[in-house]
């Protein structure tokens, strides 16, 4: 693990600000790891509600959608999409009101009383999803197949720029530590550890004084990519989860700070996922930010909340600068993943050159996932697929350290994207 330049000044003490509702939002019927929603549940001039759901499926890997504002089904269409390029999505034309379509919550003392399988079946409608990146569905992930006996909650946040975490830890620590306690009653344990980098101490002061009786705070020193399942695994529990498995696989079950918060507002709120928090960040930015964001809101409409661009930007990030996406368009809605939008300056970028490997082993050295890149990279580019998959390219974790680690400037993680997609197929 490498400690990187964090850039997160820009942000981390800028407070939650609600962004505005915009005239339109723009609504991907696929938000998450799985197949897309294929039940439409609206038409063409329906009046929605905000919040009410608007598609989902009858089986597979999915999680709902929701309107995020009140008004009418403009068009149901393919729109640009932030992770697939394109997909169908549903185009709300806001009415201004903000009409919400779910019910003041149940009584405490019902809520209280929620089975397991009941907060599960609220979280799926609710379309809760990993909202730290890879979307998979939380009311599958919070029903393994295996026992478990520890529950991580995953407060790292160790991309640089990002601040939407430390924010939500910061600003709403009793309802983060309340989403925790649903978690861990619908695993049937009582063991949770919450880990937070030491880049953060606001958040680990807030916490220590907050945290109930059975948790533990973990503060980890700060690395990248420390806040990936597998590593935050290994750094706290010195376990490792095998080769092609999962984190049940050896008891224990991560969901981070902004999924549990969600899980909060649906249980004890009856709020479904409709927006989330989302930094708006980097050097071109007038007024960098954290930002409420309705799900659908475009690029181009939070860049206005911003304050605009202060200089050109050359690059447009969703995500961190090391795992993010690159965009080609300002009409691009944030999803529910979407954590960060970094915008870079021309001078900011590094130019890949996919320049000859001089075997200096670096890739290597940083890989934790320990793969070899360069060799992996060399099949990729020889579509030797078979050899790619031999040394282990499915385990890649996309972290892109070894493309920030090369000298030769090589683009590793691209490279070994594609082979992954070659191998899977
Ligand atoms: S091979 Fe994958 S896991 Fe290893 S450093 Fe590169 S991107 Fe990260
Ligand atoms: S870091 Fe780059 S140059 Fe060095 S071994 Fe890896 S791919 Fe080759």
């Amino acid at each position: 693990m490498v400690r990187l330049a964090e850039h997160k000044e820009l942000t981390e003490n800028k407070a939650i600000q609600n962004a505005k509702l915009t005239v339109k939002v723009y609504i991907p019927l696929v938000q998450h790891f799985g197949r897309p929603c294929d039940k439409i549940l609206v038409k063409p001039n329906d009046l929605v509600k905000t919040g009410q759901m608007i598609a989902t499926s009858e089986s597979g890997l999915f999680s709902p959608v929701h309107a995020s504002a009140s008004g009418k089904v403009s068009v149901i269409t393919d729109w640009l999409h932030p992770v697939l390029g394109r997909a169908k999505a549903v185009i709300i034309e806001s009415d201004g009101r903000d009409e919400k379509n779910y019910n003041e919550p149940a009584a405490r003392k019902e809520i209280d009383a929620y089975s397991a399988e009941k907060i599960r079946e609220i979280i799926f409608n609710a379309g809760i999803v990993g909202m730290g990146g890879a979307g998979f569905p939380t009311h599958i992930k919070l029903k393994p197949s295996k026992p478990v006996d520890t529950f991580i909650l995953n407060g790292a946040e160790c991309e640089p720029y990002l601040t939407t975490d430390h924010r939500l830890m910061v600003e709403h620590a009793n309802e983060i530590i309340e989403g925790a306690k649903i978690v861990l009653k619908v695993l049937g344990i009582d063991n949770c550890i919450v880990a937070i980098e030491d880049n953060k101490p606001e958040a680990v002061e807030i916490f220590k004084k907050h945290l109930p009786a059975g948790f533990k705070l973990k503060i980890l020193k700060t690395y990248y990519p420390q806040g990936g399942e597998k590593q935050l695994i290994k750094e706290i529990l010195n376990k490792e989860v095998p080769s092609g498995g999962l984190p049940f696989d050896i008891g224990v079950v991560v969901q981070n700070v902004a999924t549990v918060f969600a899980i909060y507002e649906a249980v004890d709120k009856n709020k479904p996922l409709y927006e989330r928090v989302v930094s708006v960040t980097g050097s071109c930015i007038e007024n960098p930010g954290n930002f409420l964001v309705r799900i659908g809101t475009t690029v181009r409409d939070l860049i206005q909340e911003c304050g605009g661009f202060k200089k050109e930007p050359a690059k447009v990030v969703f995500g961190g600068p090391m795992m993010g996406i690159a965009q080609f368009s300002l009409d691009v809605p944030v999803i529910k993943t979407t954590s960060g939008i970094v915008f870079f300056s021309k001078e900011e970028l590094v130019v890949r050159e996919d320049r000859v490997c001089c075997r200096c082993a670096r890739c290597i050295d940083v890989c934790p996932a320990r793969i070899m890149p360069a060799i992996i990279t060399m099949a990729a580019e020889k579509e030797r697929w078979d050899i790619a998959k031999d040394y282990d390219a499915l385990d890649c974790i996309e972290c892109g350290l070894c493309s920030y680690i090369c000298p030769a400037k090589r683009d590793l993680v691209h490279l070994i994207k594609y082979a992954k997609s070659r191998i899977k197929k």
